[in-house]
């Protein structure tokens, strides 16, 4: 500022130096420092724009942070439910060596055997059979449990329907 000040005065002191009338001078200097203000008055309002697009920007930050935190929080909670169920994703096994009950923490993609805190020995876990139970398709293990889970369910579904019919019936009444 202190350079944009003395350059200022330098100008001002090449006017007097180059101009001998004493009215033109000061008229100059007069003009001069109208187109000074001026420039100022341009200066003080485009600082004062900056200052609140800045502003404006850092609100727009914060508003986007507060939001990336609510994310983040959600995630998080996400994550501790998954992490919670995997951890609680128990199963009670007794063995068929020893018959002592205990639970352990299975991934069921995984492991397919387990061994016995009690004997030691190892117990082999076979998911497959689980699986198929229900599996709604005709293979010859379930083909009849699997025909009358269906028929029950178009049963249920047609009783609905007749509760339905009455509850009309009975509003016209
Ligand atoms: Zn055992």
């Amino acid at each position: 500022m202190s350079d944009l000040n003395n350059r200022y005065q330098a100008i001002l002191k090449e006017l007097e130096q180059n101009i001998q009338n004493e009215e033109e001078l000061q008229f100059v200097k007069d003009k001069f420092n109208d187109l000074s203000m001026m420039f100022m008055d341009v200066i003080d309002r485009l600082t004062a724009l900056t200052d609140m697009r800045i502003k404006s920007i850092e609100k727009t930050q914060q508003e986007m942070e507060h939001r990336m935190e609510k994310v983040q929080r959600a995630v998080d909670d996400i994550q501790s439910d998954i992490y919670e169920d995997e951890e609680n994703y128990e199963f009670e096994i007794t063995c068929p060596y020893c018959n002592h009950q205990f639970t352990t923490d299975i991934d069921a993609e995984f492991n397919t055997e387990v061994e016995c805190p009690e004997c030691h020995n190892t117990i082999e876990l076979d998911w497959n059979d689980e699986e198929e139970i229900g599996c709604g398709s005709n293979c010859s293990h379930c083909a009849s449990p699997c025909g009358v889970q269906e028929e029950e369910e178009d049963y249920e579904t047609e009783t609905q329907e007749v509760e339905n019919n009455e509850q009309v019936d009975d509003e016209d009444m």
